[in-house]
């Protein structure tokens, strides 16, 4: 992988015909010093979040030595990096054959399970082994998360306790967890107190006893509009939760963090094929790595790379992608120099996470190069950038809010007409 020290240098040099993911490890291995350093916790990586070889690589020099994987593509691809780290199967449904490859071929003794058909699955699947670790995944509250997690997978609070038992009754010289996921972007620390006291309360009622409490993902990252609470919070209120759980001091508290691990550490740098007006005709798109920016219709921070000047008046435009569905639209708005243009480059960044993850082939779109930049993510919770996106839009609210405030006319009835606006 070429390292450039700017976007900009590798535009200057190759003007490149497809996009590219600008990637900076540095900032996946300082996220990763984050939570090895404030959670009191293991780390197991959610790879779906961003499955490229360079994200387990980074990791596992940064010394995290978990895996969360659900497939054996991902299965294979962190063993091919490194024979040494665990894996935790993490998916509640498998196949019995992946079962049996994980166990036997890649040594996986971690497993998650919501129903007793699964948990027979696995002991069925794996020769009744005796050193499984197997994790009850329980369905919790998503409230406050972007996404829920617990809409498809999870044992209901009422039928946990009957599974936490059959659990614990087929764990031999292995561990018994419980597991949950609080949602993606989850912007309220006490979302993971809560879970934890919901969790707890299952347990004290089936009385088992527990080694492992794995609080899954879900801790966020900065989107315009989106700025979550410190880090330091999140570790605070789950902390907390831990030790007001009914369990013994030698339980084992683990994570599965994916999008905080890697969303700031990537850019697309896309390129503008077609302009009409304000909707700009881009070489990647919702079936590419811009996946959110369609279907929850995220506007990602934008930048314009160009070599020479630029329009420093800012307008808001709106992206298609390359292929001829409709659905592959943006409607951001995304803000980008009014004097944007065919041939130019955008930078689209915070999207190391369920950005390039996404992609697909259709209609012969979706490839991109990579390539490493050294400068700073657009955004950051740890310390390399601003915590928050100056987006243009605030300035823009501010500028109408200016406006509004010169025109005010005189008068108490005037400016409270003005206020209700
Ligand atoms: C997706 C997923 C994660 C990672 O979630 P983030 O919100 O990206 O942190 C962790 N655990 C499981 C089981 C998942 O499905």
């Amino acid at each position: 992988m070429r390292t450039y020290q700017f976007p900009l240098d590798l535009v200057r040099e190759r003007s490149p015909e497809r996009p590219v993911a600008l990637v900076r490890p540095r900032s996946v291995s300082v996220a990763a010093r984050w939570f090895q350093d404030n959670l009191k916790a293991d780390v197991f990586y959610a790879v779906k979040a961003n499955p490229s070889r360079w994200v387990i690589e980074t990791l596992v020099e940064a010394g995290v030595t978990g895996f969360d994987v659900a497939s054996l593509a991902e299965i294979e691809l962190v063993r091919s990096v490194s024979t040494d780290v665990r894996l935790a199967f993490m998916h509640p449904v498998k196949s019995r054959s992946a079962i049996t490859k994980a166990y036997f071929d890649h040594g996986v003794r971690t497993f998650s399970l919501d129903c007793e058909d699964e948990l027979q699955k696995i002991l069925d699947a794996t020769g009744g082994a005796n050193d499984l670790n197997l994790l009850v995944r329980m369905a919790v509250s998503a409230d406050g998360a972007a996404y829920s997690l617990s809409g498809k997978f999870g044992v209901s609070t009422d039928q946990a306790p009957s599974l936490l038992l059959a659990t614990r009754r087929a764990v031999k010289d292995g561990l018994m967890g419980v597991c949950f996921h609080v949602g993606s972007q989850c912007m309220r620390p006490t979302a993971y107190q809560a879970a934890m006291a919901q969790v707890g309360r299952a347990i004290t009622r089936a009385g088992v006893i527990v080694d492992i409490v794995d609080i899954g993902g879900g801790f966020p990252s900065v989107y315009p509009g989106m700025v979550p609470p410190d880090m330091s919070e999140y570790a605070d209120a789950i902390h907390r939760g831990f030790n007001e759980m009914p369990v013994s001091e030698t339980t084992e508290l683990w994570c599965e963090p994916g999008r905080a691990l890697v969303a700031e550490s990537s850019s697309i740098l896309a390129r503008v094929d077609l302009r009409k007006g304000d909707a700009l005709y881009l070489n990647d798109g919702s079936y590419g790595s811009l996946f959110d920016a369609t279907h929850s219709r995220w506007p990602f921070p934008t930048k314009l790379v160009r070599d020479g000047d630029a329009s420093s008046d800012l307008k808001p435009f709106q992206f298609y992608g390359p292929t001829c569905d409709s659905i592959d639209h943006m409607p951001g708005p995304f803000w980008l120099p009014a004097d944007i243009r065919e041939g130019d480059f955008i930078e689209i960044g915070m999207l190391g996470a369920y950005g390039v993850a996404m992609s697909t082939g259709f209609n012969g779109y979706g490839e991109h190069d990579l390539a490493a930049v050294e400068d700073a993510p657009m955004a950051s919770l740890y310390g390399l950038a601003p915590r928050s996106i100056p987006t243009v839009r605030t300035t823009a609210e501010e500028q109408a809010r200016k406006v509004v405030r010169l025109s005010r006319p005189k008068g108490k009835a005037g400016q409270r007409k003005k206020a209700r606006r």
